[in-house]
């Protein structure tokens, strides 16, 4: 799996070379740049408070990639500092994800929370020197006093000596004010045409209990606050983050130009946020889809999260090689959902090991077969690569067939098994003919009978006659292994799910989920499922495999167990995705 990501990333940054942010990173280390010999440093900031969605990974690849591109250092950030909603389920699970991608950061994993002390430090530093004060309006009265365009934002508390606001600051930390009733300000420019200048919150009172302070803390920096602060005490020179936290780069500029940084300033470099349509990429609606029960979990395999994307069966290499393709632009664009399908398509048309399985099944007698016969016949697992070897199946006089495999009164230019109709090949087994079907009292079928020319073992006839029909997959009766096997379909019916003026749960396809029981696979497949390590439930994509002319399919390891085989659909067979 590490040589597949390596090649798939060194081809890409081959054929594209550099991008706008490897430009400016250029411009920086270079001669004369602010960061002139230095090494490269980045971070990924995560915020703890969901799983990673694939929106991350090109925020990942650009951090890690744009540090190892230059031979830097990434950081791994837990960006902690807001303790409402965070959990260490998900500081475990970021992790995870991150290696699954191929990444590494090493021993460089920190957490915004251990910065608490020095960032309160900084804040006294900042109220010193007369750049900020504390705050007595409430969140409803700094609103209404945030002015308009034009017409400046209003602090009757701007006034307050050094001295004051070092006292109330500190007694807000000692837990003396009720939340709410206080903020910390930077005072910046309450004029400012950027209303993130406009003196804007520091520090805010919370009591609750952080994931990994407990109740040392009772007020918490703002994300504007910490951010710039963590990144400069790490040493990051170059702050990569998405198109929305351009309008705060003035803040972001402020607040390291006015504490004493030990090292230098760091840079921060904005670029768009991927979007793809058919799904949201956001924690904060994702979440809501996973507490409201519309989906199984995180990982429900019709969710955007890398772990629900791994559990449909998408590869890392796919994933990386989707990001990488898409390139890195500053302006924000829409990606086709079928493209991430596409890249899938592509890898696990390399990889995936070619097996048959039945979603429908129809029991096809070949009247003509012995009873009590069997054979065994090696079939090619992968066509595309010659050492992938073969694995073997068996045949006997009773096969499983495809339902729609058969029709009693064909359509026109119907190719299957019919009455009489077209000699058609049962694949890699033998060429037989349909002689006619049984039906139960309601008009279904139950049975459909052929005949096969014993001439034509392995699939082709000796007299080499030419067969009209179509080559169809089937599974032996006698040694198949029932299972269920579960299609998905987008998540959402709508393209824009996110769109202005939309609820997004209004958008979601009614028809995303459709589970067959009793489809029958080959014990190839089954006996995969039994000795597949059940123990590491998400670590690692989950075999997948081609189910021929049906499309790609990964074991389900989750809900998998010792008699119940569960299959995920990971991609069809056929691209929708035009170039
Ligand atoms: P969400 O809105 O999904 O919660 P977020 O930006 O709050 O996203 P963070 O955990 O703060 O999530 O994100 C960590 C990093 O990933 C940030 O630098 C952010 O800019 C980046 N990121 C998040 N979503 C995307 C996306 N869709 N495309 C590119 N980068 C993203
Ligand atoms: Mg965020």
């Amino acid at each position: 799996m590490a040589d597949e990501i390596k090649t798939i990333a060194d081809e890409s940054a081959e054929s594209e070379g550099r991008n706008f942010i490897h430009a400016f990173v250029e411009e920086d280390i270079g001669k004369g740049g602010r960061f002139e010999g230095m090494q490269v440093h980045t971070r990924f900031p995560p915020e703890p408070n969901g799983y990673l969605h694939i929106g991350h990974c090109k925020a990942l690849i650009i951090d890690f990639g744009t540090a190892e591109k230059f031979g830097g250092l990434c950081n791994l950030r837990m960006d902690d500092t807001n303790p409402a909603k965070e959990d260490t389920e998900f500081v475990e699970a970021i992790q995870e994800d991150i290696h699954w991608l191929g990444f590494d950061w090493g021993d460089r994993l920190f957490y915004g929370s251990d910065y608490f002390e020095k960032t309160y430090t900084y804040a006294v530093e900042l109220i010193k020197k007369g750049l900020a004060y504390v705050c007595d309006l409430s969140p409803e009265e700094f609103k209404a006093n945030r002015g308009d365009i034009g017409k400046p934002a209003v602090s009757p508390y701007r006034d307050r000596s050094v001295e004051e606001n070092l006292d109330l600051f500190e007694r807000m930390k000692n837990g003396e004010f009720p939340e709410g009733s206080k903020t910390l300000r930077a005072k910046i420019d309450l004029e400012s045409g950027n209303f993130n200048m406009r003196d804007p919150v520091m520090y805010r009172i919370r009591y609750i209990d952080h994931h990994r302070q407990g109740t040392k803390w009772c007020i918490f920096p703002m994300y504007d606050f910490a951010h710039p602060i963590q990144d400069a005490l790490e040493g990051i020179t170059h702050s990569l983050c998405s198109l929305e936290y351009e309008e705060h780069r003035p803040l972001y500029d402020w607040v390291v130009s006015n504490v004493s940084i030990p090292y230098h300033k760091p840079r921060q470099i904005e670029f768009a946020r991927l979007g793809i349509n058919y799904t949201v990429l956001s924690k904060r609606k994702l979440r809501k889809l996973v507490e409201e029960g519309y989906v199984s979990g995180w990982d429900d395999p019709r969710m955007p999260t890398l772990c629900g994307l791994r559990r449909r069966g998408f590869t890392a290499a796919a994933i990386r090689s989707f990001c990488e393709r898409i390139g890195v632009a500053k302006a924000p664009s829409t990606i086709e959902y079928g493209f991430l399908e596409h890249c899938l398509r592509e890898d696990l048309n390399e990889h995936a090991e070619r097996t048959m399985a039945v979603l429908h099944p129809v029991k096809l007698i070949v009247t003509n077969y012995p009873e009590g016969q069997s054979e065994t016949f090696a079939v090619e697992n992968n066509p595309t690569d010659p050492t992938a070897g073969t694995h073997n199946i068996t045949f006997s006089r009773e096969v499983w067939i495809e339902a729609d495999d058969f029709m009693e009164t064909p359509v026109p230019k119907y190719k299957r098994l019919t009455p009489n109709g077209l000699e058609c090949r049962l694949k890699g087994a033998y060429l037989v003919k349909c002689t006619g079907c049984k039906k139960d009292g309601d008009g279904n079928i139950v049975e459909v009978y052929a005949t096969y020319d014993p001439e034509s073992r392995g699939g082709d006839p000796a007299d080499g006659r030419k067969v009209k029909g179509a080559t169809i997959h089937w599974v032996d009766v006698e040694t198949s292994v029932d299972a269920e096997v579960r299609l998905y379909d987008y998540l959402f019916n709508d393209p824009a799910p996110d769109g202005p003026d939309k609820n997004f749960l209004d958008c979601l396809n009614p028809d995303s989920l459709e589970i067959l029981t009793g489809c029958k696979i080959e014990p190839e497949l089954a006996k995969i499922a039994a000795e597949y390590d059940r123990s590491d439930k998400t670590g690692k994509t989950a075999p997948t495999f081609q189910f021929m002319r049906l499309g790609y399919f990964c074991l389900d390891n989750k809900d998998s167990t010792g008699d119940h085989i569960v299959f995920n659909r990971s991609v069809s067979l056929k691209d929708s995705f035009k170039k």
